[in-house]
């Protein structure tokens, strides 16, 4: 417990596991402090389940599996359409929470549980996405047809930094195809997920349909290899994903790990300056810089490399402050830990030779002098090798590196790493066309800074920052979470006598 809390002398609350539809206090020997980023506040504690307090979550999703597979559709949409307005009528009371566990600001905290809450909206629309197909008359009187199953009792492990969207991209999607789920959410920011996950109970899910397990790495490994979790989807960081898929592929689960990113905005000289600027800044600070989407590399191409100046004179305009204070365009970071992972960065940046034309390590926040707080952060002269251009820095820093041409551009994010997202900045539409074909990375934008694409399209990425073939939401989903049976049938009205055939072949 920190100062904070114990001069405040309340007691501090424990965040409860879900098991088959009750909230139990966990056992564990081991727990953690959430911490309010801007004031260390403790909030919460959260208990880290050992294996056992897993096999309870799983194994109260498996007996609920016999009973929901079958649930008629129209049962299960029915639910997610309650849910979606209760998450509506309670969108500023968990964003309120979000803040300040996470230390978004209260309006990037709404869009949060908004890209969560669309994902719900697509769930509504199970009926027509589990769809089957048909073909008639394959062969003489043969009919093929499929069937979009249930696998069983799936598993979701999320990160710190979308506590509400990533939560809503696997659990509403997964049990509306008719799964059973067991979620395990960041331990640095459990808490606006439980209020969403006592809603979806309100709106309906049935005991065991959904349960929570709060914990870390040894919670993570229980169920990566638990013989009753037949799928995991996994979004973080790409040491840890790589992990998780490895472990939980060995072990003959389906798996979707969504990792880590660097990506790069590529800036062109025809391309529109004041929207860009501000398009790029945005995307670089919102958040403190903690999103996957972020926009951590900006290339400049040509003339574009003018417009330095006055990137680093719009970036000192940004407010850095608490997320609850109105007005703020910058939030902490998420903890002590991460603060000194990003300085360190900063700090090795520098010895590097990169030049620091904007340094927000000194920041000074009224009112909060405990907070987590790094400044807008711009360097120029970044090379290809140094760290800040080579690690996810997950933090307010913009790295600029200058090319001649958008060949080379093009050629500089396809040999980083990571393919997450990334977006060409120009007004030419054959510039636009040439990226978008050329450029390695799943999430593209044009003009757009943060192309995280709507629900009914699907959340993508390649190499470093994505294993596994299908990704969350939208029809690829679907895939995911369903199994393919094929049924070919034949249906006789009298009782010819054919022969016996003996080939492979359909008569
Ligand atoms: P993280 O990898 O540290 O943690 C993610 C989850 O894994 C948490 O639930 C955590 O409890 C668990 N975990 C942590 N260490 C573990 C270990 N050693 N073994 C097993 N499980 C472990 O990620 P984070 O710091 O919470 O989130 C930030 C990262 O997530 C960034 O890299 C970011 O780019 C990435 N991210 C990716 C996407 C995407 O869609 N590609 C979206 C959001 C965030």
């Amino acid at each position: 417990m920190t100062a904070a809390s114990a001069s405040a002398g309340k007691a501090v609350p424990t965040v409860k596991h879900l098991i088959n539809g009750a909230w139990v206090e966990s056992r564990a020997s081991e727990w953690r402090d959430i911490v309010n980023p801007a004031t260390q506040a403790v909030l919460a504690r959260v208990p880290l389940a050992n294996a056992d307090e897993v096999g309870a979550a799983v194994a109260a999703a498996q007996a609920a599996f016999a009973t929901w597979k079958t649930t008629p559709i129209g049962a299960r949409y029915r639910i997610m359409l309650k849910f979606q307005a209760l998450i509506r009528a309670n969108i500023g009371r968990i964003a309120a929470t979000l803040s300040a566990e996470q230390g978004k600001t209260l309006p990037d905290a709404e869009g949060d549980i908004i890209r969560g809450l669309e994902v719900v909206e697509h769930a509504c629309s199970i009926g027509t996405l589990q769809l089957g197909e048909f073909a008639e008359n394959v062969a003489g009187g043969v009919d093929t047809y499929t069937l979009r199953q249930p696998i069983g009792v799936c598993a979701g492990i999320t990160p710190f930094n979308f506590p509400a969207m990533i939560p809503l991209w696997m659990f509403p999607m997964a049990i509306v195809c008719g799964n059973t789920f067991v979620l395990k959410p960041s331990e640095q920011d459990p808490l606006s997920t439980v209020e969403l996950v006592e809603l979806a109970l309100e709106a309906g899910v049935p005991p065991g349909v959904l349960n929570v397990i709060h914990g870390g790495r040894e919670a993570v490994d229980a169920l990566c290899v638990h013989p009753d979790v037949k799928a995991i989807s996994f979004v973080g960081s790409t040491a840890v994903g790589t992990h998780v898929y490895r472990l939980a592929s060995e072990h003959g689960k389906r798996v979707q790990s969504m990792m880590g990113a660097k990506n790069h905005a590529v800036v062109m000289p025809d391309a529109n300056r004041t929207q860009t600027i501000n398009a790029l800044l945005g995307a670089a600070f919102g958040a403190a810089g903690q999103r996957c989407m972020a926009t951590s590399v900006a290339v400049l191409v040509g003339k574009s490399r003018e417009w330095l100046p006055a990137m680093v004179e719009k970036a000192k305009t940004l407010k850095v402050g608490s997320g609850q204070t109105p007005g703020v365009d910058v939030g902490p970071v998420v903890s002590r830990a991460a603060k000194a992972r990003v300085l360190s960065l900063i700090e090795a940046g520098e010895k590097q030779g990169a030049e620091l034309l904007l340094d927000g390590r000194d920041v000074k926040v009224d009112g909060f002098p405990d907070g987590n707080f790094i400044g807008p952060t711009v360097f120029a002269k970044v090379r290809t090798d140094m760290s800040i251009y080579t690690d996810e820095i997950f933090g307010p820093v913009l790295v600029t590196l200058e090319v001649d041409t958008l060949d080379e551009a093009i050629a500089l994010v396809n040999a980083n790493p990571f393919g997450n997202g990334t977006g060409i900045f120009t007004q030419s539409g054959a510039v636009a066309r040439k990226f978008q074909s050329e450029i390695d990375v799943g999430q593209v934008g044009i003009n757009i800074p943060i192309p995280v694409p709507v629900p009914y399209f699907s959340f993508t990425g390649s190499r470093g920052s994505k294993l596994g073939d299908l990704g969350p939401y939208g029809k690829q989903v679907v895939q995911f979470y369903t199994q393919t049976k094929t049924v070919t049938s034949r249906w006789f009205d009298d009782e010819p006598d054919t022969g016996v055939n003996t080939t492979i072949s359909l008569k």
